[in-house]
């Protein structure tokens, strides 16, 4: 056989933690709690929109730095929603929040700069990271309540520090930085004259009362931050792939320059209706009333079953932590066998992990779990795992 000299990043690696947990439940029957997404399908009136521009509108090529109406809208949204004074320049519409992350760090981390990345993970960060010709050097948070230790991101700097990416709220733990938290990471970017990749697709999925706060709103951040959002997440669309970077304008113009030669552009007809929908408080107020009831469905469920649900201000995910709840098996095993053995598919947090070299291991007995289903599901989901739990 011919020996081809494919890239080891990818020649090594598994597929996604998502994509393996998804493909299991689908083949086994499942009941998926695993890759985050909604059961139902998006706001009528956003599908509506979409088909009406389908119909009536272009299904050409847009500009690659997305439809006019949508960079408005996210402007807009932005100013309305967290107090963001931005313009129709500073937005670039990116094929999903995944796509603008890679655009975002090809953009800005060159080879052998070092990136801060805060453990748990997003998994996309580390390997686009290092295809980039970066490395990751990742200051770890801890259990229970996720803190960003300002000695712990003080330690990992170096003269070869770049940026830092930031996902607040986070995915996995549901945790949201604190104003200090936030002032910190400014201080240190700006001290530094780091670049802050802002993955903050979560920002419309809060459940502590707060709104949003960006790290772009901090003193000092508005020309080195990079804010990336999804409508994926805004309104529960996972599969439409709409996301988007903003910055500041001549940082705009260079992320869209990475963004260009990856996707190019998005879909017109999903632009479009994207833009409807930012629009529309309406549509976001009834999703976020239909999110935090079933979140309240999952977490009272499995509470009431003694299950031991961490804090969770944020994000379409509840933590359990294992032996709190009296399993005595470590996060990866649950998983793989609960997807199996009660038909119920799970994340374990520990997938999401890297940690410093010296520093062993992170949590290896937390698992994550999907709240945005529809409520007999989670309590079919929830009758399950306890059923199972008595067997093990
Ligand atoms: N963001 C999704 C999650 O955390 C996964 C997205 C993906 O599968 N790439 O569940």
């Amino acid at each position: 056989m011919t020996h081809l000299a494919l890239n080891p990043i990818y020649a090594a690696m598994p597929v996604t933690v998502f994509e393996h947990m998804s493909g299991l439940a689908r083949s086994l029957g499942a009941i998926n709690l695993g890759q985050g997404f909604p059961d139902t399908p998006p706001p009528a009136a956003l599908t509506a929109a979409a088909m009406r521009a389908m119909e009536t509108r272009s299904q050409q090529y847009p500009p690659s730095m997305g439809v006019p109406e949508l960079r408005d809208a996210v402007a807009a949204f932005y100013g309305r929603t967290q107090g963001l004074a931005l313009t129709r320049e500073q937005v670039v519409v990116t094929s999903g929040a995944t796509e603008a992350i890679a655009a975002a760090i090809l953009a800005v981390v060159g080879q052998g700069d070092e990136v801060l990345l805060f453990s748990p993970a997003y998994d996309a960060y580390a390997p686009l990271v290092r295809r980039a010709g970066g490395v990751p050097v990742f200051v770890p948070l801890s259990p229970p309540d996720w803190h960003y230790s300002e000695a712990g991101i003080r330690a990992a700097i170096t003269p070869r520090t770049r940026a830092l990416i930031l996902n607040d709220p986070l995915n996995p733990t549901g945790s949201v930085a604190s104003a200090d938290e936030l002032a910190l990471l400014a201080e240190i970017a700006c001290e530094h004259d780091l670049v802050a990749i802002c993955d903050e697709v979560w920002e419309a999925v809060r459940f502590d009362g707060r709104a949003h706060q960006s790290l772009l709103g901090q003193a000092g951040m508005a020309q080195r931050t990079i804010k990336i959002g999804s409508a994926g997440k805004i309104f529960g669309a996972t599969g439409w792939k709409v996301g988007w970077l903003v910055g500041d304008a001549a940082l705009a113009t260079v992320l869209a320059k990475a963004h260009q030669f990856l996707t190019f552009t998005t879909p017109p007809m999903l632009q479009w209706a994207a833009a409807e929908g930012l629009a529309d408080p309406g549509i976001t107020d009834a999703l976020h009333a239909e999110w935090s009831a079933s979140r309240a469905v999952l977490i009272d469920g499995l509470t009431a079953d003694g299950f031991t649900v961490l804090e969770n201000k944020a994000t379409w995910f509840a933590c359990i932590d294992l032996p709190a709840s009296g399993i005595a098996l470590d996060d990866r095993t649950f998983s793989e066998r609960a997807v199996r053995e009660a038909g119920v598919a799970s994340i374990p947090l520990s997938a999401l992990w890297e940690g410093p070299e010296d520093s062993g291991a992170g949590p290896t007995t937390i698992l994550r779990l999907c709240h945005c289903k529809p409520p007999a599901m989670l309590e079919e989901a929830v009758a399950r795992l306890s059923r199972w739990r008595e067997s093990l």
